[in-house]
């Protein structure tokens, strides 16, 4: 463990006033982005943390978890959540087509990923989703949400971002759209990071190949998915796409993949019951984004108890 890690996660950090700081803000945005998404319609639901169906994370060139939970409640094997993507395709087909949850994730990432900075076992993302939505409909939400909430925080917490010496430049918006298979001609497998040292302000990447949930068209083979990659090196902070709804598409891709059909019942029965909508939406990981309005140097400033891989604190 590096010495800065051991002085974040120790329980005396908790007193230290740029700690605090970061608190403020987080409460600050959290309520920024929760007024705003409330002012639009959407119902805030709580989240779940143990179920038969989570996001499988595979196959994606990105994943690296070391395990993957599962127990045992009431004779039946559930697991926990590694994100509620599979509850919020059921949510927004049956029951109302836009929302949002803070959801707890728990993925446990290989420990060589303690120093990255952007990478925690446990961590919350602010899910939405929205039924017969596009890929614009997504980017023009986050954009708005990303730009109003470093506004609301540069207006209301100037002490704080003093505090931090952290200056920080509202994101002018619409962000800049690239596609990943462009990305990867020019910087090689490791786009992200590139693209993360080198832009000025947050961009978009399309064209994404990973799990078998987001849509993929079958005639251009493109993705229709996306993730926000934020500049200064903080990297990926948003992750979605748009869905596949047909149970064709939806079985084959899980057979391809390897994908445990017996873990995804309900979804493929609504998806042949032609009842599964189509839908778009993302993932904004809460850590990553403060961290990054912060200028802080690890996500896990944003957490009271750090949770950075390989370390397990007395808390
Ligand atoms: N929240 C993401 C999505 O909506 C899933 C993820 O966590 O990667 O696709
Ligand atoms: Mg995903």
């Amino acid at each position: 463990m590096t010495s800065s890690l051991e002085h974040l996660t120790s329980p005396d950090s908790l007193m230290r006033k740029e700690r605090s700081a970061v608190f403020r803000i987080e409460t600050g945005v959290l309520k920024k982005i929760v007024d705003m998404l409330v002012g639009k319609d959407f119902y805030w639901f709580l989240p779940v943390i143990l179920a038969k169906s989570t996001d499988p994370l595979w196959p994606d060139a990105g994943a690296s978890l070391e395990k993957k939970i599962e127990l045992e409640i009431y004779g039946q094997k559930v697991r926990t959540m590694q994100s509620m993507i599979i509850h919020k395709r059921v949510l927004v087909s049956l029951c109302h087509g836009k929302f949002f949850i803070l959801s707890p994730n728990i993925r446990i990432e290989t420990r060589d990923r303690s120093s990255t900075g952007k990478h925690l076992y446990e961590f919350t993302q602010l899910d939405l989703e929205v039924a017969h939505a596009k890929t614009e409909d997504i980017f023009k939400l986050f954009e708005e949400i990303l730009a109003e909430s470093i506004s609301y925080i540069k207006e209301y917490f100037e002490e704080d971002l003093q505090i931090l010496g952290r200056k920080i430049e509202i994101p002018k918006v619409p962000f800049e759209i690239y596609r990943r298979r462009d990305l990867e001609k020019e910087h090689g497998k490791d786009w992200e990071r590139s693209i993360s040292e080198k832009s000025g302000s947050p961009v978009w990447v399309t064209d994404i190949p990973r799990e078998f949930y987001d849509l993929e068209d079958e005639a251009s083979g493109e993705w229709r998915n996306y993730d926000l990659i934020l500049p200064e090196g903080y990297g990926e902070v948003i992750s979605g796409g748009e869905r596949e709804y047909e149970h064709r598409k939806l079985l084959h891709k899980m057979e391809r993949d390897g994908i445990r059909k017996e873990e995804y019942e309900l979804l493929l029965e609504l998806a042949s019951q032609r009842r599964l909508k189509p839908s778009a939406g993302a993932g904004l990981g809460i850590e990553r984004f403060i961290a990054y309005v912060c200028g802080a140097k690890h996500a896990a400033e944003a957490q009271p108890f750090p949770r950075i891989p390989g370390i397990v604190p007395e808390l």
